[in-house]
């Protein structure tokens, strides 16, 4: 048997979240530094100042992460005097942000604290980083020991951030369940995947319950139980099940079809660079559907995604039925395409797209009344 570690999420939730920073980070110094997105800095600011005001705790500088997950900012960062002088670092922004900052606390060995300042994915709360090269091309994944040591998730800033990113994240976080699930039936699990797998089924029924309400409320910047919701779950409930479920090169259990959809599409550039991952990832769980038979599931998740506007149809990503050749080439590549309970074939996930495609349309061309079948 080997020895392991995991390290998982804390955090605190609510408007009052960033009240909480001196209870969690006063054992670990006093000078924290901020770094993150340049918008993102300017709506938590007051905030974060307000949350360590009377504490022993001092927000020393607030500093722009350099736009992208690169080694290019990640060096620049390490060799800035303010960083250097920290005690400990704070990340606040979004997945780009957050993902520059935990590769840099891990390089430099000091401790990371997140603040998350949209609900659109898990980066304030995973291990693994994404980095890029300078031409914003793919680079590699950056795996930390664990997460932050704590993640401050302000509902009051979530609530104001752009409601198209909330709206992706809900695509995207919708996925987990599936995709856990399709990737774990029927298979001897040890501990840790078996948790993910089992915290996995806790990730659909918050978003299909409470997503389009939230969603209501983040283009009203309204806090509310809902958006709370929606937020955890993209944020903490599919982040602890990535963390359980991606052992490095020993285990993955973490994403597939979906996201080979995902990866696939954008390489048709109509769809790559005028569409966000979640809404590409959010027609991709109604091709893993069809392609598992679920037309129970189908039905509920393409209802789902035409309330809230997220893709039912190919067109709607600006895809072609022609561009289907190019997904699927891609997707057999992929890691994520072995990622299954039981192998698939190109022939049988090309045929899924069509049909969740077909299936689409004619979800969007039923008249509301006329229910079912007609
Ligand atoms: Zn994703």
């Amino acid at each position: 048997m080997s020895t392991y570690s995991m390290c998982l999420p804390c955090y605190t939730v609510g408007e009052e979240a960033y009240q909480a920073i001196p209870e969690f980070c006063h054992s670990f110094g006093s000078k924290a530094v901020v770094i993150g997105g340049k918008t993102a800095m300017s709506k938590a600011k007051e905030a974060l100042l307000a949350g360590v005001k009377g504490s022993q705790i001092k927000i020393t500088d607030f500093i722009w992460f350099g736009g992208d997950a690169t080694y290019t900012n990640i060096n620049k960062l390490k060799a800035d005097a303010r960083v250097q002088a920290a005690d400990m670092l704070f990340a606040v922004g979004g997945g780009r942000a957050c993902d520059t900052v935990k590769t840099l606390a891990a390089l430099m060995d000091k401790p990371l604290f997140t603040f998350p300042t949209l609900a659109s994915n898990c980066a304030s709360s995973t291990a693994i980083c994404v980095l890029y090269n300078d031409d914003a091309t793919f680079r590699e994944y950056f795996y930390r020991k664990g997460p932050a040591l704590h993640t401050f998730i302000n509902t009051r800033i979530i609530a104001e951030s752009p409601a198209n990113l909330f709206w992706a994240g809900i695509g995207d976080a919708l996925s987990k369940e599936y995709e856990v699930e399709f990737a774990t039936r029927d298979q001897d699990l040890f501990h840790t995947p078996l948790l993910g797998a089992t915290l996995a089924h806790a990730c659909a029924k918050p978003l299909l319950t409470y997503g389009e309400q939230a969603l209501a409320d983040c283009k009203a910047h309204k806090v509310s139980f809902a958006l709370e919701q929606v937020a955890l779950d993209i944020i903490i409930s599919t982040g602890l099940v990535s963390n359980f479920t991606s052992g490095g090169d020993k285990y993955y259990y973490n994403s597939n079809l979906a996201h080979c959809v995902y990866c696939g599409a954008t390489l048709v550039p109509a769809c790559g660079e005028h569409h966000l991952h979640g809404e590409v990832v959010a027609f991709g769980i109604l091709c893993l559907l069809v392609c598992d038979g679920n037309t129970e599931l189908l039905e509920q998740v393409a209802k789902f995604n035409l309330r809230l506007g997220l893709p039912v149809t190919l067109a709607e990503i600006d895809l072609k039925t022609s561009d289907v050749k190019v997904i699927a080439d891609k997707a057999v590549s992929l890691a994520d395409w072995k990622a299954v309970y039981r192998p698939v074939t190109k022939e049988e996930f090309s045929s899924a797209i069509l049909e969740a495609d077909r299936y689409g349309r004619q979800l969007k061309n039923r008249r509301p009344d006329t229910g079912l079948g007609c």
